[in-house]
């Protein structure tokens, strides 16, 4: 990357109302058969204009074709019955009813890569693609077949490291893997779940990121947030082994989050993603509260490795709103640049 401090967002962003419900998690789309193809096709050229608006460096397609982060890519697998439910705590936090793993786990055919070639085919910049990663993939699911969240991970980690070199070959240039299971559940963390994310990434030449955030601004998580106290110290009992393991770019809940920003001493020399945005919150950060967030990033983080982002996906807030935010982020990370220009 030539630019400093080049931006991007977590993933998601807003659909439009047209396609499937706003402001909504899960939301059931609003089109069926080649219309909902096409209009998937036009919201992931919107969210890609929106980006390219906000002068975003690395674009993504705002997943715009999928329901859910982690679901839509479990259901074009096998192995996986979606009409056997049971209700499990994600996350130790909140019940859902989630689907059965039932036999082996395996991916029929490449399921983003389609989706990534399109958005490749319009734009020359930097794109990056999310991924569940394979820890908060186990965690949505129920598992009566393997009965080890450790083996179920491992087979997980062996189906996203075919999609990602498929998603490599489609030109992609970061994939990232959404862990926002690695802020729960640590002893899994060390024990396998970083093995597995490099399972997931071997052999791949282009970058890789993995996300570790507290979560959509969903009442869920916001209430869970409250619990933590005053300090959010869950990253510590990662970054040491996150730090060794070969994953380039780390991606971060910075703004507006009781997390200690000296934590991110523990992974000096990664490349971060600090999220400078708070999604959780409906207030438009200033271009100079962004920059504040970064300046304070650059004390742990080098420059030519830090790289301005959202805190976690934007799917749930109003459209113009995020868009707002994403103005905000480009500007509070120019504030920035000019400043490393001249020192
Ligand atoms: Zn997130």
């Amino acid at each position: 990357m030539t630019i400093l401090l080049p931006t991007s967002t977590a993933g998601s962003l807003p659909k439009p109302s047209w396609l499937a419900e706003p402001e909504t998690l899960w939301s059931p789309w609003k089109l069926a058969g080649n219309d909902l193809l096409k209009g998937k096709q036009n919201a992931l050229l919107a969210a890609l204009q929106d980006q390219q608006e906000a002068n975003i460096t690395i674009v993504s397609d705002g997943e715009q074709t999928r329901q859910h982060f982690v679901t839509t890519f479990i259901e074009h697998l096998e192995g996986v019955n979606f009409e056997k439910r049971k209700t499990v705590k994600i996350r130790d936090r909140y019940d859902a009813s989630v689907p059965s793993v039932i036999g082996p786990v395996s991916r029929k055919k490449p399921i983003f890569v389609e989706d990534a070639k399109f958005l490749r085919q319009q734009t020359t910049q930097a794109i990056k693609w999310a991924l569940p990663g394979p820890l908060t993939m186990i965690d949505t699911l129920y598992d009566e077949f393997y009965q080890s969240r450790k083996e179920l991970a491992w087979e997980f980690a062996k189906i996203l490291n075919q999609e990602a070199k498929d998603l490599e070959a489609a030109g992609v240039d970061i994939i990232q893997f959404d862990e926002p299971a690695f802020n729960v559940f640590f002893d899994e963390v060390n024990d396998w779940g970083i093995a597995c994310l490099e399972r997931a990434i071997e052999g791949l030449k282009c970058e890789t990121a993995v996300h570790i955030c507290y979560g959509y601004g969903i009442k869920a998580n916001t209430d869970w947030k409250q619990s933590l106290g005053g300090e959010w110290r869950q990253y510590e009992a990662i970054f040491p082994k996150l730090r060794e393991s070969n994953i380039d770019i780390i991606s971060l809940e910075c703004h507006n989050s009781h997390v200690p920003l000296e934590l991110l001493e523990l992974i000096r020399g990664k490349k971060v993603m600090v999220g400078a945005i708070d999604v959780a919150s409906t207030a438009i950060e200033t271009p100079q509260e962004v920059a504040a967030t970064l300046r304070n990033a650059l004390q742990y983080v080098d420059s030519d490795k830090l790289y301005p982002c959202t805190n976690c996906g934007m799917a749930p807030l109003p459209s113009a709103l995020a868009n707002a935010k994403l103005a905000a982020l480009s500007a509070g990370a120019e504030i920035v640049r000019k400043e490393l220009e001249t020192r």
